[in-house]
């Protein structure tokens, strides 16, 4: 068994415009690991996360998935490697069903597996199943996200990225969100890179995690070590 990473992120600049959003980022995500990388509002999370999709490409570094060198792929080439992405604000299909809006996550050759995919899905969501009808737009904010991550799992991805899963959601729901994350990667081995605000929520979930500020990871660690480090702490945790 192979034990690069897969996904290694080195060295990446990206800028909008003269812009520098990245500056020279490294991070890596093994095969069947939560990954999380936290930070302030403008740091640059969603910027690496799009980064990795090809749009803004990278101006410098490099971007190895599964063995393959994607810095300069067109997005779509990247999402047929089986990077599948929840991205901010969901952005699911508002006038489409929720089945319609899974069928449009499964593309054409991923349809011989649809009814056990979209099963799979309603099992982990069972809201999803309930409102399958239901046009997306009308959905609350919580099923929006379940939908978007159901979205993305319809692809069978290799690596799902998620960013900001629990913007905007209730506790309660935020839980049941990662608790899906969580039975996704110990049921089926699934990768996952998320990018979060909430901190606590993200670093509980993940095996390993990435600080960063301005563009740079300052900071790496476990879960673990980072939720007890004085400076995560001071800057991310204490009154959040
Ligand atoms: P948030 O949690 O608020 O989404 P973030 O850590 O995801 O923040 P990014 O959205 O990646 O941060 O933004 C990083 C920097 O790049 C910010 O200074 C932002 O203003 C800038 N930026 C983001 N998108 C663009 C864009 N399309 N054009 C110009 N600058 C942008």
């Amino acid at each position: 068994m192979s034990v690069e990473p897969l996904l290694k992120v080195q060295g990446v600049q990206t800028f909008y415009g003269n812009i520098r959003a990245l500056d020279g980022v490294d991070v890596h995500v093994n095969r069947g690991e939560i990954v999380s990388l936290i930070g302030a509002n403008g740091a640059g999370k969603s910027t690496l996360m799009m980064t990795i999709c090809g749009s803004p490409q990278a101006r410098h570094g490099s971007i190895i998935f599964d063995g393959e060198d994607i810095t300069q792929q067109p997005t779509h080439l990247i999402a047929r490697r089986r990077i599948a992405q929840s991205p901010e604000g969901r952005r699911i299909f508002p006038r489409m069903t929720v089945y319609e809006n899974l069928q449009m996550g499964a593309g054409l050759d991923k349809m011989k597996h649809f009814d056990e995919d979209v099963e799979k899905i309603f099992t982990l969501f069972p809201r999803l199943k309930e409102r399958q009808s239901q046009r997306g737009g009308t959905l609350s904010g919580g099923e929006q996200q379940m939908l978007s991550i159901g979205r993305a799992l319809m692809s069978r991805p290799k690596l799902l990225l998620l960013d900001e899963p629990s913007l905007g959601l209730a506790p309660l729901i935020v839980k049941g969100i990662f608790e899906a994350i969580k039975k996704l990667n110990e049921e089926e081995g699934l990768t996952v890179f998320l990018v979060e605000q909430n901190a606590f929520a993200a670093l509980r979930l993940s095996h390993r995690a990435y600080v960063m500020v301005n563009g740079k990871v300052t900071m790496t660690g476990t879960g673990r070590e980072l939720l007890t480090n004085p400076e995560v702490r001071a800057a991310y945790l204490e009154g959040g």
